[in-house]
C-alpha cells in the first residue's frame, strides 16, 4: 500500500492510464528510492519504449525552458502528449518549486496532455542520471508522445543524464564563445542538432561560423548535424527545430541507430545500477567487516599498497 491508500497495482493501472496524479506520485517514489517506485518501473517497463525521448542541454540563461516551452505549444497542436522532465544536477536540494518557476510553462499546467517536473535530488540506489531514466520510462508508460529532458549546463554530470535521449539538442546562444568549448573539448559528444538561440544577437553569424568550425572537424559521414537560429521568445525558427528533430529521428530509426542506441544507454543503465549496488555492498563491508578494517590498516602502515588491497576487497565480496 502507498501513503494514499492504493495498491501498487492500482497505482501501476493509472500511471498507465495515462493519470497525471497517479504519475506525479510515481515519479515521487523513484524520486525518493522508495522500493515500490523501482517495482512500478518493473511493471510498466514492458509498455515503454514509444515515447520520443529528446534531450535539451546547453548553459544556463541561453533561452532552454523558452524552446521547449514553444515546442510543446507546436506538439500540442499536432494533438501529441508531452511530458517535460527538468534536471539540474547542480543543485544538492529538490528546488521543484524553484524550477518549476524558473522553466517558462506556465502557461501548460492547466493542461493535461502536458505533464511537467523537474529534478534536483538524486536517489540513493542509482545516481541523479538513474532516477531521471525511471522518471522518463514512467512517462513513457503514461502514454506521452514526447519526452523533453532538460539539463542545466553541459558538463559531465549533464551529460550523463542527457544521453538517455534519442535525440539530443545543444542550445547555446551568440557571444557565448566558450559554451562550445565543451564540444572541442569532447567533454559532450557532439548533439544531433545545435540551436543557436537569441539569434537577433548581432553576434549570431559568428557563433554560427565558430560551431561550423567545431562540427567540420568531426566525422563526416551518417547525420549531418544541423545548426538552427532561433529566437524562442518570439517563436522564430522553432518549427524548423521540430522538424529537425523529427527528420533525425526518422533519419536513426531507418538506420536502425535508434536501437543501437538505446542498446548502448540501456546497457550503461544497468551497468550504472550494478555498480552502484557494488559499490553500496563494499562501503557496507568497510563498515562492518573487522577483515576489511585489517585491510585498510595493512594500506596505511604501508605493509599492502592499494591495488592489492582492492584485490583483496573485491575477492571477499565476489
Ligand atoms: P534557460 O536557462 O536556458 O532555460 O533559459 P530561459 O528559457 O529561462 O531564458 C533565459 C532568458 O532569455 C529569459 O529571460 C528569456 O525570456 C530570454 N529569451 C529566451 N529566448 C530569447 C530570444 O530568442 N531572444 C532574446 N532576446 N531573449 C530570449
Amino acid at each position: 500500500m502507498d501513503t494514499t491508500g492504493r495498491t501498487a497495482e492500482e497505482l501501476t493501472e493509472r500511471v498507465l492510464a495515462g493519470e497525471k496524479r497517479a504519475l506525479a506520485r510515481a515519479i515521487s517514489l523513484v524520486e525518493d528510492d522508495d522500493p515500490e517506485g523501482w517495482e512500478l518501473v518493473r511493471q510498466v517497463y514492458p509498455h515503454t519504449g514509444r515515447s520520443a525521448v529528446v534531450g535539451f542541454t546547453g548553459p544556463p540563461g541561453v533561452g532552454k525552458s523558452t524552446l521547449i516551452g514553444a515546442l510543446t505549444v507546436l506538439r500540442r497542436k499536432a494533438d501529441r502528449q508531452v511530458a517535460v522532465l527538468s534536471v539540474d544536477p547542480s543543485s544538492p536540494f529538490t528546488e521543484g518549486a524553484l524550477l518549476g518557476d524558473r522553466i517558462r510553462l506556465t502557461e501548460h499546467f492547466l493542461d493535461s496532455g502536458v505533464f511537467i517536473r523537474s529534478m534536483a535530488t538524486r536517489g540513493s540506489l542509482g545516481g541523479l542520471s538513474e532516477a531521471t531514466l525511471q522518471a522518463a520510462l514512467l512517462m513513457d508508460a503514461s502514454g506521452k508522445d514526447d519526452v523533453f529532458l532538460e539539463t542545466v549546463g553541459i558538463g559531465q554530470a549533464e551529460v550523463d543524464i542527457i544521453d538517455h535521449a534519442d535525440t539530443v539538442v545543444l542550445v547555446l546562444m551568440p557571444g557565448a564563445g566558450d559554451s562550445i568549448q565543451a564540444l572541442k573539448a569532447g567533454v559532450m559528444e557532439i548533439p544531433d542538432v545545435i540551436v543557436v538561440n537569441k539569434a537577433d544577437h548581432p553576434l549570431t553569424d559568428t557563433m554560427v561560423r565558430e560551431i561550423r568550425g567545431v562540427l567540420s572537424l568531426a566525422k563526416q559521414e551518417g547525420w549531418q548535424v544541423p545548426i538552427v537560429r532561433t529566437e524562442a521568445g518570439r517563436g522564430e525558427g522553432v518549427e524548423q527545430v521540430a522538424s529537425e528533430i523529427d527528420a533525425h529521428r526518422a533519419f536513426i530509426e531507418e538506420e536502425g541507430t535508434l536501437s543501437d542506441r538505446r542498446r548502448r544507454n540501456l546497457r550503461n543503465e544497468v551497468l550504472a545500477l550494478a555498480a552502484g549496488r557494488l559499490r553500496r555492498r563494499l562501503e557496507e563491508s568497510v563498515a562492518q567487516d573487522d577483515g576489511v578494517q585489517e585491510l585498510f590498516d595493512q594500506v596505511v602502515e604501508r605493509r599492502l599498497d592499494p591495488a592489492s588491497a582492492a584485490t583483496k576487497l573485491l575477492e571477499r565480496e565476489i
